[in-house]
């Protein structure tokens, strides 16, 4: 059975945190797949200044290129606003009926999964698996999110790697400031950058 992995996010820009997470999921959990789900306009992060998302196809395009088991995923892109993962899910499920399909993220979304998705019980109930790699700082209480989504921790599957204070705010802030930010980016996704003069 296929096993495949639906990784979220708004990837402005995509980052060395994210290839990782995406790697470590890809090898740890044996997946066959893992999809790249650019949000176009993440619930979360309205009124947020968010680069158009052109330039976060192209940003996301080049850094998974070199990689053949990531796929990007325009299931977002494809349908209007609001995106909720709880709808993504239910159409990668109808897209690739008989696979075995889970959501895979950060600790911090983790941690914000009962109070700021949409619809968490049922989501957490439509993911074969919930593969989650920690964050800094992401405090996640087990116990507690098992008592506001009964039946999560079965599902979670810890990918193990090594806490990367790195964030796409963060790099967007040492662009915008004249910092050097190259080494938290994968080469192509620097280039890309430098080349368009994004974020500046
Ligand atoms: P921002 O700083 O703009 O909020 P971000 O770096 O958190 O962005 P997102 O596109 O919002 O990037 O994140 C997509 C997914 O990747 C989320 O599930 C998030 O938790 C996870 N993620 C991002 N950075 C890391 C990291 N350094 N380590 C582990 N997971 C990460």
């Amino acid at each position: 059975m296929l096993k495949i992995g639906a990784f979220g996010g708004t990837f402005d820009p995509p980052h060395l945190g994210h290839m990782i997470l995406a790697a470590e999921a890809l090898e740890q959990l044996h997946l066959d797949r893992l999809l790249w789900v650019l949000t176009p306009s993440p619930p979360h992060k309205l009124g947020l200044a968010i680069s158009n998302v052109n330039q976060r196809l192209a940003l996301v395009k080049a850094a998974i290129a070199d990689e053949p088991h990531f796929e990007l995923s325009t299931i977002e892109i494809d349908r209007p606003a609001p995106h909720y993962t709880v709808e993504t899910m239910r159409l990668l499920k109808r897209q690739f009926s008989g696979a075995q399909i889970g959501y895979v993220m950060g600790g911090d979304s983790l941690r914000d999964l009962p109070d700021v998705w949409r619809e968490p019980q049922r989501l957490v109930h439509m993911c074969d698996f919930l593969a989650v790699m920690r964050r800094p700082a992401d405090a996640i209480d087990l116990q507690a999110l098992e008592a506001q989504i009964p039946g999560i921790t079965a599902k979670l599957q810890w990918v193990d790697a090594p806490l990367l204070e790195i964030s796409a705010s963060e790099i967007r802030k040492r662009i915008a400031s004249g910092r050097q930010y190259r080494y938290f980016l994968p080469p192509a996704v620097y280039q890309l950058i430098e080349r368009q003069a994004y974020y500046r």
